[in-house]
């Protein structure tokens, strides 16, 4: 059974969804309004891992990132910048999606907020009706955190006394630490009309509007880096459990833990970073996967080009393992029976799926999983390919690629396709040269290439405007 840490509870909990064999997931999406960074890819990587092994173990699995598409922060660029507000938004939303496309994170849902300001003036205004929120006399409204009585259990911290706070919005609230449920518009700022007057959603509200939205009142895991226990989720928590009168509104609270450079966290305000594009280009999105996977997600990762290399490296071994098992088995027909020694190696390949599984069942530990895969590479190249019997080296490509599956760094099928374009070039070619051949009356050696081409499933015909030709596709090949 998986097993899994709740940041509520502090404990490592059977995994049980509200629901068998569904999981419902939210995880706190990015804020577009500058390049993304190494940091949020290990947040993004790690939570994909997550997805996948939910999958892999046999859930549906509801999957919602999303994306906070109006908020200070790209107020603030957009000045600097001096363009609207939404260019900003746009443009590093573009590149968020091509990201997550280029390093194989799956995402069921991307909701925008400024897609769901009904939803939220809704939320705002049941919150209100039930005495949790009140109206500021400038047109904000703030939760009430005295009516919830449950206030920082999840991060352990009752108050927000760090954060500055600015003079005329601290008095104006009942207590210094109530939250924006709704910020009335400043003169210049994006507004959206309301029951209080023109204005723009809080930060917190928003994911739990969308993820109650889209995945209802019983979510089995909500997510994030760390740095989003306090105050963000202690917030949507207060939030949500008054607003359904219920508790727990989420299951499973699941945070992954910071990347590091040289031991500080990276972040913009530190000026640590190191942009997303960057580390795709130098290092590639399989590397880039696999060092993630090296850590276990709640622990801090700290950016080293050494441990980096080591993973370029293992990605180079199994891609070469991989290439190898394959034509093996395809070169090769299976065995009708197998000899002691290979009965051997097949319950060792057997073995290193049953504890890559028992790693990740407990809390995900990828580390430890990896240390699995390295089995397995090992026994495939030092056992199954040096002993030529297709039906092993099938067995290591089944384990392979159903540790792939929570990989996910197996070339995808466009790499795959690539080879077929190279094909296409090479018919062509002997297309072209059986032409000539005709061309100069040569036709003994050019229905010889015909019937040559035929074996293989390459058929032609010959038409006034020249050779057409087509491959005879299988059942089944892609
Ligand atoms: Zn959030």
């Amino acid at each position: 059974m998986l097993r899994i840490y709740n940041t509520l509870t502090k404990e490592v909990e059977d995994f049980r969804p509200s629901e068998p064999g569904i999981v419902k997931a939210y995880f706190c999406g990015p804020t577009p309004y500058d390049h993304l960074h190494l940091g949020h890819a290990r947040a993004f990587i790690s939570f994909d891992f997550v997805r996948r092994y939910l999958l892999l173990r046999g859930y549906n699995v509801l999957y919602v990132q999303n994306i906070t598409d109006i908020d200070d922060k790209i107020i603030r660029r957009a000045r600097e910048l001096g363009v609207d507000w939404r260019d900003v938004a746009g443009k590093y939303i573009d590149e968020y999606l091509s990201l997550l496309k280029e390093l194989r994170i799956g995402v069921d849902l991307h909701p925008r907020v400024t897609e769901h300001i009904e939803d939220i003036i809704e939320f705002v205004k049941v919150l209100i009706e039930k005495g949790h929120a009140y109206v500021a006399p400038s047109g904000s409204v703030y939760f009430d955190i005295t009516t919830y009585g449950d206030y920082g259990r999840l991060s352990g911290r009752r108050s927000s006394e760090e954060w500055r706070q600015e003079e005329e919005v601290l008095a104006e609230k009942r207590n210094p630490f109530d939250f924006a449920l709704w910020k009335a518009a400043k003169p210049g700022e994006p507004s959206w009309p309301s029951p209080w007057g023109p204005g723009r959603p809080g930060w917190h509200i928003e994911c739990s509007v969308m993820s109650s939205k889209y995945l209802g009142d019983a979510i089995d895991i909500h997510g994030g880096g760390q740095d989003l226990i306090f105050p963000h989720h202690e917030n949507e928590r207060a939030q949500s459990e008054s607003y359904f009168g219920k508790s727990p509104w989420v299951r499973y609270w699941v945070h992954v833990g910071p990347l590091t450079i040289a031991g500080e966290k990276m972040s913009k305000s530190l000026g640590n970073i190191v942009r997303l594009v960057d580390a795709i280009k130098a290092w590639g999105p399989g590397v880039l996967r696999l060092w993630i996977f090296s850590a276990h997600y709640r622990r801090p990762l700290d950016y080293k080009e050494e441990a980096l290399e080591q993973a370029r490296s293992t990605l180079k071994k199994i891609l070469s393992t991989y290439d190898m098992l394959s034509r093996a088995v395809k070169e090769r027909p299976l065995e009708h029976r197998l000899g002691e020694r290979e009965l051997r190696v097949w319950i060792s390949l057997s073995q290193t799926w049953r504890e890559f599984v028992e790693a990740m069942d407990n809390d995900l530990n990828s580390s430890r999983a990896l240390a699995a895969l390295h089995r397995l590479l090992s026994i495939a190249n030092a056992e199954v390919l040096t002993s030529g019997s297709s039906s092993l080296a099938f067995k290591a490509l089944s384990v392979m690629e159903l540790m792939d599956r929570v990989l996910g760094l197996l070339p995808p099928r466009e790499e795959i396709l690539k080879t077929s374009d190279q094909l296409e070039e090479l018919i062509k070619l002997i297309v072209e040269v059986r032409s000539r051949l005709r061309a100069k009356k040569m036709y003994e050696e050019s229905d010889w290439i015909r019937a040559e081409l035929g074996r293989l499933g390459i058929r032609l015909a010959d038409t006034k405007e020249g050779t057409l030709w087509f491959v005879e596709r299988q059942a089944g090949s892609t």
